[in-house]
């Protein structure tokens, strides 16, 4: 009788082992960890998004430590423009 209760247990065993073995599936899939674009650093929600479009780090969001394609003197020029289109035509006139 004894040896009866000994298969069952052992039985139960192996069949636990077999369903134990989770298949991990490969990433297929990028994820969509977000990144610095200079250094490839991991920003997760603390990356910064520069003018030129990229993401970047704390480090690099500056445009001077990416080298940003971006045109902030034209940006600027621009802006003076619209702010004061006249500035230089009084300027002329005072002296
Ligand atoms: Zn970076
Ligand atoms: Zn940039």
């Amino acid at each position: 009788m004894a040896n009866t209760e000994k298969m069952d247990i052992s039985k139960t065993i192996v069949e636990e082992t077999k369903k134990s073995p989770i298949k991990k599936k490969k990433k297929s899939k990028k994820k969509r960890s977000k990144r610095c674009f200079q250094c490839n650093k991991k920003v997760g929600m603390f990356g910064f998004t520069c003018k030129c479009g990229k993401l970047f780090c704390s480090v690099h969001r500056y445009a001077s430590e990416h080298g940003c394609t971006y045109d902030y003197r034209k940006e600027h020029q621009e802006k003076i423009k619209l702010n004061n289109p006249d500035a230089n035509f009084n300027k002329v006139n005072e002296i």
